[in-house]
């Protein structure tokens, strides 16, 4: 699917204009795309409205490359839609810092503890683990082999306490030890119950947390979107983490938690390892959730080449038929970086009308004897190009390791361009006053 999305979104590439039509096209794709990943239904409403809203706007139609401007809209609302920023943990003024990890039954609420712990221990703090769940056989087990690991204390009063106890009792001993986060993980269920969640209140009355992480399956879907939306009526959360994400979910989750609950993400599990817990990147996720790593690239990439001063310069170079073998070299050189050299012309403002013209549909391996023949040339020979008469260009040929004709051709088409920009110049003089898009 991420395929058919580019696709759609390619159409839209070098188009001089971006008609409502197009847009509604891409959407159609985005919105598959977002489905596909799992995001809750009303939130995928909710985004692709909000997307076309801008999308159709001014903003795309004067922009220089409506396509990619498309994309990048698509791309900047789902990363506003998860935060925007990166949300940090908050520490308390007076130390310690108390988190509590909620969440169901293997949603991975103790792992994460453990890596979390190892996480704020390499960020120089002394956390301490409290052992909360009671109920699950080997709980606290698994916790002390976590703490060992990372080693970091884990405080423990067995199984016969009850939770709140313990809970307040580790906040204690934090205290004594001058541990200044106190990591309490708790007991979860198969699903949201209300014993569970009264048990889960009296925690928080007893310990008054500074956070309290909600750990949730990546892999449940939208299961995961009511999971929170309970937990957050119940509780109100802090935070989430999403865990699994190295499974082969697109992590559309992380969408739908962060718009049903405006609860932010502020880590990732990406594996079973005690390393594999990250920081929440909402940009990256919202590209992993469209499947558009290259897409990404690819609007990078038309930022970089389409310099839209450059492209106004060579535009004004044109029409003052100034445009010389250096200009010529910087356009091929782009090309490099770019693609084909047609596409990059549907780039230039003005210049879409161009595109697919014969001669200038360059082979990619020519590109690197243009470029050394156009080396080979003197300042004043790229500059004026009239004067290369035959025996500069057997001098030019025998520098850069070609043939005359070679040299030849290559003149050629550098007239043949801009011949016809003279044309094309001509041609649009007259209706200069007519807004692109407008
Ligand atoms: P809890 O019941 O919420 O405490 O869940 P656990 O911490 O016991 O984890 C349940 C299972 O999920 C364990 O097998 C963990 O190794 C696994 N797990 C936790 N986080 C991740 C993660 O980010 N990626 C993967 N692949 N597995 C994870
Ligand atoms: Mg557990």
């Amino acid at each position: 699917l991420s395929e058919r999305l580019q696709a759609a979104l390619q159409k839209l590439r070098g188009k001089g204009k971006v008609t409502e039509a197009d847009v509604k096209a891409a959407m159609r794709e985005v919105r598959l795309a977002l489905l596909e990943a799992d995001v809750n239904f009303k939130v995928v409403k909710e985004f692709i409205d909000r997307v076309r809203e801008r999308a159709v706007g001014q903003e795309v139609l004067k922009s220089l490359t409506p396509g990619q401007q498309v994309i990048k809209v698509v791309n900047e609302e789902l990363t506003r839609l998860m935060g925007g920023e990166q949300s940090k943990l908050t520490f308390a003024q007076r130390p310690p810092t108390v988190i509590m990890m909620v969440g169901l039954q293997g949603a991975g609420k103790t792992t994460t503890t453990g890596k979390l712990a190892r996480l704020l221990k390499k960020q120089n703090r002394k956390p301490l683990l409290v052992a909360g769940d009671v109920y699950r056989p080997a709980a606290i087990r698994q916790l002390q082999v976590l703490g060992e690991q990372v080693g970091v204390p884990v405080f423990s009063m067995g199984d016969k306490e009850s939770p709140v106890r313990i809970a307040a009792e580790g906040v204690a001993r934090a205290k004594e030890e001058g541990c200044d986060v106190v990591l309490i993980d708790t007991a979860g269920r198969l699903h949201v119950d209300e014993a569970m969640m009264a048990e889960l209140r009296e925690i928080r009355e007893e310990v008054q947390p500074h956070e309290i992480l909600l750990v949730v399956d990546a892999m449940t879907g939208q299961d995961a979107v009511n999971v929170a939306e309970n937990f957050h009526r119940e509780l109100g959360l802090t935070g989430v983490v999403l865990t699994k994400l190295d499974g082969d979910t697109r992590g559309g989750a992380a969408l739908s938690v962060k718009a049903v609950t405006d609860c932010p993400i502020k880590f990732v599990g990406m594996g079973e390892k005690l390393d594999s817990l990250e920081p929440f990147h909402p940009e990256r996720m919202a590209s992993r959730i469209l499947g558009m790593g290259d897409v990404l690239t690819l609007i990078e990439k038309a930022q970089a080449a389409v310099d839209q001063e450059r492209a106004k310069e060579l535009e004004r170079k044109m029409r003052t038929q100034q445009f010389t073998f250096d200009d010529f070299l910087e356009q091929l050189q782009q090309v490099r970086k770019m693609g084909p050299l047609d596409e990059l012309l549907g780039m230039i403002p003005g210049m879409g009308q161009l595109k697919g013209m014969k001669n200038l549909q360059i082979d990619e391996k020519q590109l690197a004897r243009v470029e050394a023949i156009i080396r080979s040339m003197t300042p004043e020979e790229k500059r004026r190009p009239e004067i290369l008469n035959a025996s500069r260009r057997r001098r030019i040929a025998l520098g850069s390791g070609t043939s005359v004709q070679d040299v030849n051709r290559l003149i050629k088409q550098f007239e043949d361009m801009k011949k016809m920009m003279k044309q094309f110049t001509a041609m649009t003089k007259g209706g200069k006053k007519k807004k692109r898009g407008g």
